[in-house]
């Protein structure tokens, strides 16, 4: 059996040593007898197993005590609209700053329920660049200041914890929590779904300063309240247990790998790698992101012409390289180097894109 190197924006690859041990363990799990999934969520295995994958996350990404953290199934596009029922008044101002198809969804999800500023818009520009923060038209009462902290589909990230003044920050991390160190206490909540970096599709983590649970927000239901889900540890209802199992071991892996630092460093290293080479290509292969704001998870990039296109998905394919095609928003080619794929991936892709230029270019 070979595994291929795996450029899936998501769900995406997941690391081999973790797929092996939920392998290993799947039809007993630490000898109850059953596999973690077959067992209550209120046993005291799985309690174990849910607060040492907390306990991991804190150490990993250095969450302080005064941050709730919820494990919640939903995905991120369901957190997207709880935090303007949970964080804004009825029809009260909220301010997202939007760097692509991401910061749209998230507008898309609080606009029954709040009056959206779009504080700062990308759009006109294509999405290359991030509107410069003294630019930005803050209001003077939001709820809150949203950003995407990473824009998988356009390729464009903060390299920098914007100051958004009085207002909690809120980001969607989605798709680069946990790839390099981030001070957590610059933000009100942070929130991603798991299927970027931190393990499989099904669960969401949110990051919560434990202040803003104080916040009335709107009416809602019990099941859309962070605070309940808080006062439950997040078993509220019945939680993705097997998310929040492999998610767990995923953070072990993680920390044994060196932690944030260290895949800070990776990351790094792969997303230079290939950003030389389509820089380096004498224009056979672009990126169109302003290079202060280049994503270092995922890179878009583009070919001459759409035959050119279909045929380097085809060969990359047959050469071991996974899910390369670009998202049919943007098209093109897009390379996601998440915490999971290994440095060698990305010196397979650049191998293979400077084998592919030979012969085509
Ligand atoms: C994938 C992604 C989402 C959507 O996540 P779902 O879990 O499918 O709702 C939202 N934001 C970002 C930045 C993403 O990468």
């Amino acid at each position: 059996m070979t595994r291929a190197y795996n450029f899936s924006a998501g769900p995406a690859t997941l690391p081999e040593p973790v797929l092996r041990q939920a392998q290993a363990e799947l039809l007993d799990w630490n000898g109850v007898g059953a596999s973690i999934v077959e067992i209550s969520h209120r046993s005291a295995e799985f309690i174990a197993v849910a607060s040492r994958a907390e306990a991991d996350l804190r150490k990993l990404i250095g969450i302080p005590e005064d941050y709730a953290v919820l494990f919640l199934s939903g995905g991120a596009t369901t957190q997207q609209a709880l935090l303007a029922l949970n964080f804004a008044a009825p029809g009260q101002v909220v301010d997202y700053v939007v760097t692509g198809h991401w910061g749209k969804t998230a507008i898309r999800q609080v606009k029954p329920y709040v009056t959206v500023h779009v504080a700062a818009d990308g759009e006109p520009g294509g999405f290359r660049d991030i509107p410069p923060r003294a630019g930005w038209q803050l209001s003077p009462d939001a709820a809150y200041v949203h950003i995407t902290a990473n824009e998988t589909i356009h390729g464009v990230e903060f390299r920098d914890t914007p100051d958004v003044g009085t207002a909690p920050l809120f980001a969607d991390f989605s798709s680069s929590i946990a790839s390099e160190p981030l001070d957590v206490s610059r933000y009100g909540v942070i929130y991603a779904g798991a299927q970027k970096n931190l393990g499989p599709v099904g669960v969401a983590v949110v990051i919560i300063r434990r202040d803003l649970l104080e916040r009335s927000g709107q009416p809602r239901a019990d099941i859309f309240d962070y605070r309940s889900h808080a006062a439950r540890d997040s078993m509220l209802n019945t939680p993705p247990t097997w998310n929040w199992y492999l998610a767990g071991l995923v953070f072990q892996w993680m920390l044994a790998e060196g932690g944030v630092e260290e895949f800070a460093r990776r990351n790094a290293l792969k997303s230079q790698l290939v950003y030389q080479a389509i820089d380096g290509s004498g224009g056979f292969y672009r990126n169109h992101v302003a290079p202060a704001v280049r994503s270092r998870m995922n890179i878009p990039f583009f070919l001459p012409d759409e035959t050119l296109t279909a045929r380097f998905v085809s060969e990359s394919k047959d050469a071991g390289l996974l899910a390369l095609k670009g998202h049919k928003a943007v098209g093109g080619i897009r390379a996601s180097l998440y915490n999971a794929l290994p440095v060698e991936g990305a010196q397979a892709l650049v191998a293979f894109m400077r084998d592919f230029q030979q012969r085509n270019g």
